[in-house]
This record gives C-alpha cells, structure tokens and sequence, in this order.
C-alpha cells in the first residue's frame, strides 16, 4: 500500500531528461515507484496532465533566525521549496556567545533588513555553538529539510567580540577560528560562507565582522574545508575581490566555490560576464565554481529612513551612524549631496545604484500625485537635480516617503544569458531577509513561468533542473533534486499553463507585529516534503551528511 499515488502526471525527472507522462508512488518518505504505475494508495491524486518536479533547492536563504520562531518558514514551502540553505554571505546566528547576541541582531537589522523589534522578541536563543544550533534545529522540526553553511561573520565575532568589526585578525584567532569552522563541518555544516561585499554593513554602519579579513584569514578558514574533507564555500564578493584569489582558493582546498552575486548592471555590463568567463576558465583548469546569479530582477522598497540602496556607497558612510536631526541634516547638507552624486557617476565594478533615477519610483507620498512616477521624470519637471528631489521630498515628509529602484539585473537579453551559462548556478533570491524591501522567494516559480514559458530562454525540463539537480550535485545534497525510486519523496506539482509567481503584498505577521513583503504562488497543486505536506505540518529534515 502507498501512501501517495499521482497519476498522469508530466514527469520531469530534474536532471533534465525529456517529460514523460506516467505515474509516481511513495512509500515511507520516499519515492518508490515511477512510470506505469498503479495500486492501493492512502491518498491518489489524477494529476490530469499537470507536472511533477522534484521540489525545489533554494540555495541562497537567510533562514537562520526566522526558523527559531518560525519553523513553517513561511513563504517558502508555498512555493515549492522544499530544501532551503541557509547561513548565505556568512550571516549566521551561531556560533555567538550570550555576550555577542544583540551584536548580533543589530548587524542582521542593518545589513540583511530585518526588523530589530521582530527579532528582540522572536528569536530563541537556545544555543552557543553551531553544532547545537544544528541539534536544535533537528529537534524543533521544519517545513522544509534545511542545509546550514557556518558563518565567517558569526564565527569571527564568537573569536574577537567587537573588535571583529574593527581589524584585522592575529595568528592566534584565526587558528581559534579555524577549529570553530572544523567543529562545525564536522557537526554537518554544508559548508563556509563568507562575505566581501560593501553593500553589506552591520550596526552604526560598520563593515560586516567578515569584511575585516584580510586575505590570509579567509585563504586559511577556506583551508579549513580540506581538513573537514568536504563542504562548498560560498561568497558574496565585493568587486575588490578577483576571481583569480577565488580560484587559488578552490585550488588550495579542492573545495567547490559559489562565487554571488552575479548582478547584470546596465552601468556595467560586461562585469559580470568577465568574471563568469573567469570562472568557466578556472573550471578548464579543473577547479570546481560557479557564479550565483538570479533570475529576478534586483529592485528594493525604501525609505530614507533605512535606504540600503546607497549605503554601499563610500558617500554615504557619513550618513551611517547618524541618527534624527543629525541624520538629516546630512542628508539636506549641499558636500554630502555632491559626494554621493560624484560617486554615483563615477564608473564601478559593481554597485547597486547607478545613478538610473528614471528606474527609481515614488510608491508611497504625502503627494499622491507624486505616486507611481519616476523620481527622474518628476525632477526633469521640477528642473532640478534628481539626487536633491529625492532627499528635499524624503526631508519634508519626515523620510516616510516610500520609493522603489530597479537596480539590476533587469535585461532580460543579459539575464537570459547569465541563466544559460554552464557555468551559473541559479541563486540569490534572499529568502528571509531584506524583509520590507524585496521578496524573490518565489523565484523558482519566476523561472518555471516567465524565464520557461514565456520567454523560451530555457526548456521546461532545463528550468527544473536548474532548480533541483543542479543545486544537488553542487552542494552534495543526496538522494534529492531527481526523480528517482529511492529517493526523498519531495515533490512539487504545478501546471505549466499557469505556473508562475504572483504579487507581492504587505502583511506585519512577523514578532512585534513587525512587517514584511510576502510572495504569492500561480499554478502551484502541491507540495510535499518527505511525502508530507509542509503546509500543514514539519517534514523537513536537518541535512547534516553531504557528498560534496
Ligand atoms: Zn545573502
């Protein structure tokens, strides 16, 4: 007797084999049969023509806090992830000392958008180390089966406490930083992740604790990996960092690289191929990467309140640790205008605003006439300078004025490109984090749907492995990411006539009745993990064993 049984399904078997149509049966949390298929089952489903996938990897989550008050992991199972990595860009809560805990939240707030308030009161710290925070995850259950890289900004701070935002690291911590990251791996970490990036800042403005390192500590943490023989090491570079450092990396440890965030820039539009190309070169030299790259295009939601759009910019560093009147008399100061609007035209390797004010839009005004316009086309208007609108309309509404830029990663010519590379893993859609500003959580939907079906750029059968046996074999998940009779039975049904992701909306279900964006599905007729359903119950596991 199964338990499930859907028949006449478009069977896609995830690594990118032609559609068949038949049947699959489960059996205990597994598949057990495929094809012509039929018996008793505790529940049958007719799927009537309507495709079954494996379900989907999100391999680049901010899970890591939002799981401990919430493990639903709402939106994701909805949408058809049924295996989330978390810990992305070295942004973890563990390991972190009771001392460091609200270092620790202040840094997410700033950097990964999360509210202070939600997480002061949401947060349950019921561990120190990584391998408890792995155990109490296994025995708190999840939605959706979880795989956790160990954090450099975590562990760095747990070594040096604030001086980690301060400096660069002594012999000595980084050897204790060493066993920190080996403890972990042994414990089942997926692998290490780190981030170079400027756009990431912590509390008061200060660069993330990983941003600190020099070379020599992230080439020694990345070593770490060939002592623990195994584990992937992700990083989310800031254009300072060359892919060739990257590849002498992957060399020294022989350990897989995902190299995010491949952004394409209108401003810049050959960076992100260069370094692709740079990757698919080092792959010929037998080195294991891949680009993150993401198939939504990047726009944010923003107040100046928290504009997270422009404080990567060197500019803006005066305006960080400001706060009230003194915060905005910077923003109404003539020099600071004038910096920000220098920096702004000078060229960058990568940069999330470019000075596109024409893609820069006012959602929310005082002025309701003002709504749905463009910032550059309301400045032409006003015959004045874009960067002075924008802030003298912020300052006379008390920054409650809502904006949204379209920042990158919105040619879909380029974008289609990035997606068909060999060498790109499909990413980046940011999952729990950047909470009011964004919500790509239903990419992969955005990829079976827009990327698929309306636009050609990849087949049905590539698209879906795009986002279950690639990100498998990548990050050594085993025994998912393909339909197969012994595998996980984590499954998702959709039509491909309709499938795709819906609007996003407003809602303030977060602790503290904080609020976020939340992400809508299209054509989505099932979900399940571990053949059970994760809407309505916890069959996720703690992945903790991996072949890469
Ligand atoms: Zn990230």
């Amino acid at each position: 007797m199964y338990d499930l049984l859907i028949k006449s399904a478009l069977l896609l078997d995830g690594l990118g084999g032609a559609p068949k149509t038949g049947a699959l049966a489960v059996a205990d949390g597994r598949i057990v049969d495929i094809g012509d298929v039929d018996g008793a089952a505790r529940e049958t489903i007719d799927a009537d023509g309507l495709a079954l996938m494996p379900g989907i990897i999100d391999n680049h989550t901010h899970y890591d806090a939002q799981v401990t008050w919430d493990p639903s992991l709402s939106p994701s199972p909805s949408l058809g992830v049924t295996t989330a990595v978390i810990g992305n860009c070295g942004f973890t809560i563990a390991p972190c000392k009771p001392a460091d805990r609200e270092r620790v939240m202040r840094n997410l707030t700033q950097v990964e958008g999360m509210s202070l308030e939600a997480l002061l009161a949401g947060i349950r710290w019921d561990f120190e180390s990584m391998p408890q925070y792995l155990d109490m995850l296994e025995r708190r259950g999840a939605a959706v089966n979880l795989a956790a890289f160990v954090g450099h900004s975590s562990v760095r701070t747990y070594v040096m406490g604030s001086d980690a935002t301060e400096r660069a690291a002594t012999p000595g911590e980084v050897e204790q930083m060493r066993k920190l990251v080996l403890e972990a791996m042994r414990a089942g970490a997926v692998g290490f992740a780190t981030s170079t990036s400027p756009a990431h800042n912590g509390a008061g403005g200060k660069p993330m604790p990983s941003r600190l390192a020099d070379e020599e500590e992230l080439a020694a943490l990345v070593r770490t990996l060939k002592d623990a023989g195994r584990g992937v090491f992700m990083l989310t570079k800031g254009g300072q960092t060359k892919v060739e450092f990257l590849e002498r990396l992957a060399a020294e440890s022989g350990r897989p690289v995902v190299v995010a965030a491949l952004l394409y820039s209108s401003t810049n539009p050959q960076g992100v191929f260069d370094d692709l190309a740079a990757i698919r070169e080092a792959n010929a030299r037998g080195r294991r990467m891949l680009g993150a790259v993401s198939c939504c295009p990047l726009s944010m939601d923003f107040t100046l309140h928290s504009p997270y759009t422009f404080e990567g910019l060197d500019a803006w560093k005066a305006a960080l640790p400001l706060k009230g009147e003194a915060y905005k008399r910077k923003l109404a100061d003539a020099a600071f205008r004038q910096a920000v609007r220098e920096e702004i035209a000078r060229p960058a390797h990568f940069r999330l605003f470019n000075g596109e004010w024409d893609k820069v839009q006012v959602v929310e005004s005082a002025r309701p006439e003002y709504e749905q316009r463009t910032v550059g086309a309301l400045a032409r208007e006003a015959r004045r300078d874009p960067l002075d609108f924008m802030l003298d309309l912020a300052l006379a509404e008390n920054l409650d004025t809502v904006f949204n830029a379209l920042l990158l990663n919105s040619d879909e010519e380029a974008v289609g490109r990035l997606l068909r590379d060999p060498c790109s893993l499909v990413s980046l859609s940011d999952a729990g984090a950047h909470l009011t500003f964004f919500n790509d959580a239903a990419f992969g939907l955005h990829l079976l749907g827009h990327w698929s079906r309306e636009l050609g750029v990849l087949t049905l059968p590539q698209a879906a492995w795009r986002l279950t046996g690639h990100p498998a074999r990548v990050f050594g998940i085993r025994e998912r990411g393909a339909l197969k009779p012994g595998y996980f039975a984590d499954l998702l049904l959709f039509d491909p006539a309709t499938v795709n992701r819906g609007p996003n909306r407003r809602v303030f279900d977060l602790p503290a009745g904080q609020p976020r964006l939340m992400a809508s599905a299209l054509g989505v007729h099932g979900v399940w993990v571990n053949g059970r359903r994760p809407i309505e119950e916890l069959p996720g596991k703690v992945l903790r064993e991996f072949a890469a």
